[in-house]
């Protein structure tokens, strides 16, 4: 079978031929793969700043965004059936008996740093013409969203952080009066730094839970992704015509915010405008650019006098991935548009060159494996 992978040591990307992966446990499942996303993480591992191949390879097939079609089950499976459409989770547990997550199938916070991802840390990933896993990774998703399905998993990223913004915010009063008509968070304000697909996916579950939403990104308006947000009904403010002062001053107490750039300059000055009782979600991963200066007595004054809380989150755990997949499906209902223009271009695999190196434009960029 095809593949798209990366060769660290000789800093090759390319497409290799390898074996079909077979079936090795009656819990195992084969996907014959559809479609896979690209995004910043694949094309940082094909600039060489991050990816790591399986013990005793080369090569590490990239690939983490996906979706799939079951052609093969084990004897065992219960989970799915031969013909559904299924996303696969990323990370794998590590081997410790002393890690708690890992040993409780919540290996998105797993202790030891011995996981494996799928594509990106010691395993192969989903951009094959084939994958075999076993089925406790597979999320099976209803045919109505086979265009829009590959964006279950970055999704899951804005999901994970949602379902711990509630449990966290548990520890004070922050529940809106119930109104009927009303999602929970209706009386709060979230901003979203950055209107990539994490940004754009986070401003719709924001949207979908409550919050008044405002994402702030760098590009001037008009553009496709504020196009987007004007859709969902969040409100797009571009750093060219306005400062970090005057987001806060329009958005009033900040209640949450959504990093989703990986800029830490950026972030950093943000934290300073969060409101009283206020959360900060942590996305981005930041390469390694050099220290800047920050007000820290202004910002441990804020983090006290207004009882804030800041907080980083990775990967995804099967809880995201359900949430993920049921609120693609509230989304598409809502903004079938919204949605569909997230993904602004399929390739065939021929074309991963462009997509993984190049300046390509666009939102989501998928690539057809079959
Ligand atoms: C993936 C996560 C992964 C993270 C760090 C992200 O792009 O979506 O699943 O944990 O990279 O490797």
């Amino acid at each position: 079978m095809r593949a798209v992978a990366v060769t660290p040591e000789t800093k090759q990307l390319g497409l290799i031929d390898l074996p079909e992966p077979r079936l090795c446990s009656p819990t195992d499942v084969k996907l014959r793969m559809l479609e896979a996303g690209v995004c910043g993480t694949d094309r940082e591992i094909c600039a060489f700043e991050y990816g790591i191949p399986p013990a005793g390879s080369a090569e590490l097939v990239i690939g983490h965004e996906s979706l799939g079609e079951v052609i093969e089950i084990g004897a065992y499976v219960t989970r799915v059936k031969v013909g559904d459409l299924v996303v696969p989770m990323v990370r794998r547990p590590c081997p410790h008996d002393y890690c708690p997550a890992c040993r409780s199938g919540r290996q998105d916070f797993c202790f030891t740093g011995d996981f494996t991802e799928r594509g990106i840390k010691g395993r192969h990933g989903f951009m094959a013409q084939f994958v075999v896993d076993d089925e406790q990774y597979m999320n099976p998703v209803s045919k109505e969203l086979r265009d829009v399905a590959v964006l279950v998993e970055p999704l899951t990223i804005a999901e994970k952080a949602l379902i711990q913004v509630w449990d966290v915010q548990q520890r004070l009063p922050w529940s809106c009066p119930v109104t009927a008509g009303k999602a929970q968070a209706h009386c709060h304000r979230a901003i979203v730094l950055g209107a990539g697909p994490v940004g754009l996916l986070g401003a719709m579950a924001l949207v979908k839970n409550g919050f008044d939403t405002y994402v702030y990104a760098r590009e001037p308006v008009p553009n496709p992704k504020a196009d987007v947000l004007a859709m969902i009904g969040a409100k797009y403010l571009s750093a060219e015509t306005h400062s970090l002062e005057a987001l806060a001053s329009e958005v009033g107490n900040v209640d949450l915010v959504y990093e989703a750039t990986g800029a830490s300059r950026l972030a950093f000055d943000m934290i300073q405008h969060l409101g009283t009782n206020g959360i900060f979600v942590f996305t981005g991963v930041p390469g390694r650019k050099g220290p800047v200066e920050i007000d820290t007595d202004l910002m441990m004054r804020n983090l006290v006098l207004k009882n804030q809380v800041v907080f980083g989150t990775v990967n995804a755990g099967r809880d995201a991935f359900e949430a993920s997949i049921r609120d693609l499906g509230a989304f598409v209902d809502s903004w079938p548009e919204a949605v569909r223009s997230v993904i602004t271009g399929r390739f065939p695999m021929a074309a991963h060159r462009d997509l993984l190196l190049g300046k390509s434009g666009g939102i989501k960029n998928v690539i057809e494996l079959n």
